[in-house]
């Protein structure tokens, strides 16, 4: 613990004389003491029943939430569909409120019993004060979501974009746990990424996270739904392949389908050998080795995750797509950064959401920032 946490041995029994004396961890009984010098080492364990907490996605076409206790386990999940059309304040809030009721009945718990909610949703979300600047999700900028769903429920509510919070999902219970500096990318409706240097979630100066997705990647290239030209987005994420799709498929502006069901037309095609097809994921491809490149030579991870639903379509990162990232970057002697692919489901990005309340409510009770 003390080696992780890079404080000192000191440190750390203040803290966790103060952790336990909060009810949140317990000496583990049965386990021999050693003797010798100084303090002996003591196993703790964190106390499950301690606190309760809420996680939830936010998503375009299904939310969904999952109630976990205090050492992070999973007690209960719920989801439900809601339609593809943004949306006010107040229709998020109705929706989330039948999510809520259906993951506590789920669960047969009250909502007396949960300490906070932690929720993640795509686009520019101002983690210190809970307004969503910007999101693909809602009818207007400049939201002020999370006092809003802390008003409806009467709980702390800690708002993040949602890549951020699979960040967390990969640093609390992930491949992250064993790594102090790596990214995550997500392909979705979006490209987004978190990044953890020094085994804490990094969110800039301003709190709002980091935007790999509008990192240009071409001076006046093509348009993307942020309204500059040339972002990485404009050229890797489902918009960007489903605007070329439609002439490969030949279809016209009239008979235009839903992104999704377009691209995995489109993949059928490139699987089956269909040239302009494979050219689109071949060119996307391409500009996401660029992309992933310059996180490198940025933040210089150890790792990289690649994840979202779009991982689905192995194109994006094929064995060429790799080989060009790492012809991309200064080798400098040393070994090349490894991808690796994880294609999570949504609750797993919830359980990252939980993983916001629960780094909160930890801080709340000690009633400073030390966690995660
Ligand atoms: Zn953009």
């Amino acid at each position: 613990m003390t080696r992780n946490l890079g404080i000192s041995a000191g440190s750390a029994t203040t803290l966790s004389a103060e952790l336990i004396a909060a009810g949140f961890l317990r000496e583990v009984e049965g386990l021999t003491r050693e003797a010798g010098r100084g303090r002996p080492p003591v196993a703790l364990e964190v106390v499950p029943d301690a606190r309760l907490v809420i996680g939830i996605k936010l998503s375009d076409a299904l939310h969904t939430a999952v109630l976990t206790d205090f050492a992070g386990t999973v007690l209960a999940n719920a989801s439900q569909p809601t339609p593809d059309h943004r949306k006010s304040v107040e229709n998020i809030l109705t929706e989330v409120s039948d999510l809520i009721a259906a993951l506590l009945a789920n669960a047969d718990r009250s909502l007396s019993e949960v300490s906070a909610i932690g929720a993640g949703l795509s686009g520019l979300i101002d983690h210190n004060t809970g307004m969503v600047l910007w999101s693909p999700l809602l009818d207007q900028r400049d939201l002020p979501l999370g006092p809003a769903l802390q008003q409806r429920f009467g709980l702390p509510v800690f708002l993040d974009n949602d890549a951020n919070m699979l960040t967390l999902a990969e640093l609390w219970f992930g491949a992250g746990r064993a790594r102090s500096d790596f990214a995550v990318v997500t392909i979705e409706e979006g490209v987004g990424m978190g990044v953890v240097l020094g085994n804490r979630l990094f969110r800039g100066s301003r709190g709002i996270g980091l935007e790999l997705g509008h990192t240009k990647v071409q001076l006046d290239g093509a348009l993307c739904r942020c309204g500059q030209r040339g972002c990485l987005e404009a050229y890797v994420a489902d918009y960007a392949l489903a605007r070329e799709a439609a002439t490969a498929l030949g279809r016209n502006a009239h008979n235009l389908q839903s992104a999704s069901v377009m691209l995995d037309k489109l993949f059928a095609q490139a699987k089956a050998g269909n040239v302009s097809a494979r050219t689109i994921f071949r060119r996307a491809g391409r500009y996401l080795s660029l992309g992933l490149a310059n996180v490198v030579q940025l933040f210089d991870p150890e790792l990289i995750i690649l994840s979202g639903e779009r991982m689905q379509y192995d194109y994006l990162y094929a064995e060429e797509v790799m080989a060009e990232m790492r012809a991309l970057i200064l080798a400098d002697g040393r070994e090349p950064c490894p991808v690796e692919i994880h294609a999570w489901g949504d609750l797993v990005w919830a359980r990252g959401a939980s993983a916001l309340a629960l780094s909160a409510v930890t801080d709340m009770a000690l009633g400073e920032g030390w966690a995660g």
